[in-house]
C-alpha cells in the first residue's frame, strides 16, 4: 500500500484527522522526528497549509497532507484566524483572552467560525487544496471536556452543546471533517489512476 505522511505534530489532530481518514487505501504514517518544524508565516490558511504539505513532502518524498485551521470571531473581525494557535501562550490562556474581548458582547454578535484548509502535495507538480467550515457562536463561558484548543467555548445552537461536549460527533461535522472528506474523496480517487 502507497504511504501518506500527515505533517502535523499535534497529537488531538494527528487522532481527528487518522479517524476520519479512515479506510483509504493508504498507510497512514505521521510525519518523521528529523523533519524540520515550517515557520507558518503565510498571510492565509491556505498558504501556511500548502506550506507544511511541501515541507513534509521535500523531507519524505512521500505524498504528504498537512492542514491549516483556525477560530475566526465576526466581532473580532476574524481574528484569532490564522493566529489561532499564537493568540496567547496556552489554551486555558487563549479562552481567557478571547471571553475578556468578547465581555459584555451580545449573543448576536459572538458569531464565529472554525476554518480548516486542507493541502496535498502528490509530487513537485500536482498540489490540491480544499476547505471546510462550520458556524457557531463563543459561548459565555467554558463547557465540556472534550477536544482540544477552543472547543470548550465554541458553542453549535443546533445541538445547545460546544464543541467539548460533543466529542464523537464533532468529528462528522466540524471544518476538520468537511475539509478532510473532500480530502478523502481527492485520494480515493486518484489511488485508481
Ligand atoms: P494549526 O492549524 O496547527 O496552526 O492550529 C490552529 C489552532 O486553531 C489550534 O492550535 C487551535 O488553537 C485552533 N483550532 C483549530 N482547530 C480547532 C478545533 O477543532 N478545536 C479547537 N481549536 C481549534
Amino acid at each position: 500500500m502507497k504511504k501518506l505522511v500527515i505533517a502535523t505534530r499535534n497529537l488531538h489532530k494527528l487522532r481527528e484527522i487518522k479517524e476520519i481518514l479512515s479506510g483509504i487505501p493508504y498507510n497512514i504514517t505521521s510525519l518523521p522526528d528529523d523533519c524540520k518544524e515550517v515557520v507558518e508565516d503565510g498571510a492565509t490558511f491556505e498558504e501556511n497549509a500548502i506550506k507544511k504539505a511541501k515541507s513534509a513532502y521535500e523531507c519524505t518524498g512521500l505524498i504528504s497532507i498537512a492542514d491549516d485551521s483556525g477560530l475566526m470571531v465576526e466581532y473580532l473581525d476574524g481574528a484569532p484566524g490564522i493566529y489561532s494557535s499564537r493568540f496567547a501562550p496556552s489554551d486555558k490562556e487563549r479562552i481567557e483572552k478571547l471571553l475578556r474581548l468578547l465581555d459584555g458582547v451580545e449573543w448576536e454578535k459572538r458569531k464565529a467560525k472554525f476554518v480548516c484548509t486542507v493541502a496535498i502535495v502528490f509530487d513537485k507538480k500536482r498540489v490540491e487544496v480544499v476547505r471546510g467550515e462550520v458556524n457557531g457562536y463563543i459561548a459565555l463561558s467554558p463547557s465540556g471536556e472534550g477536544g482540544f484548543g477552543y472547543d470548550p467555548v465554541f458553542y453549535l445552537p443546533e445541538y445547545d452543546k460546544t464543541f467539548a461536549q460533543l466529542s464523537d460527533i464533532k468529528n462528522k461535522i466540524s471544518h476538520r471533517a468537511k475539509a478532510f472528506l473532500k480530502a478523502k474523496e481527492i485520494l480515493n480517487n486518484s489511488y485508481k489512476i
